[in-house]
Formats: structure tokens, C-alpha cells, sequence
């Protein structure tokens, strides 16, 4: 699946990141605000499930129309997301 990266200024620089998947049946780009924390030393101790530091812990992400840090219209067309797609993966157990 091709993605692009919203490279911006305003968003931390760890943490999160938002995505563009070209979606197959219009060929639109759908965009997603992807949220996520890193393994610290701590996390390792505690899960049997987490190999070395920077290892997702958890991840999650919901579809979005703008960036919500600057505010720009990443998908093409604004209309309103009509199917709630957030998803939320933990990895510290199966
Ligand atoms: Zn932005």
C-alpha cells in the first residue's frame, strides 16, 4: 500500500505521525493521525512481549480530514467520516 508521510512543523516530533494510505477504490488519499509510545527500559522489565527500547508499547489512530497541529485540509475532498476507524493495538500481551 502506498503511504505518504504530513511532514509538519507544529506536531511533536515523537509520539505521533500522520499518514496518507491511497485507498483502492477511489485512489483518495485517506489520512491518519497515528498515536503511539516507545518501550523504555522499564516497559521491557515489565512485558515479556517487548524485545529492546523504541518497540511500540501500544499504538493507535483514527482517520482524520485536517491536520489538527496546523490545520491544513489533508484529504482531498472535506466530506465526513461516515465510519468511526479508530483503532487502538496493544502489544504488551497477544
Ligand atoms: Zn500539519
Amino acid at each position: 500500500m502506498k503511504s505518504v508521510i504530513h511532514h509538519c512543523d507544529f506536531m511533536p516530533n515523537e509520539g505521533c505521525q500522520i499518514e496518507g494510505f491511497q485507498s483502492d477504490i477511489n485512489n483518495a488519499l485517506e489520512w491518519t493521525l497515528v498515536f503511539y509510545r516507545e518501550a523504555t527500559e522499564q516497559d521491557l522489565e515489565e512485558s515479556n512481549y517487548l524485545d529492546e527500547e523504541g518497540d511500540y508499547v501500544w499504538q493507535a489512530s483514527l482517520v482524520i480530514t485536517f491536520c489538527p497541529y496546523c490545520g491544513k485540509q489533508l484529504a482531498h475532498k472535506v466530506q465526513p467520516i461516515h465510519k468511526s476507524d479508530f483503532t487502538y493495538e496493544d502489544f504488551r500481551s497477544w
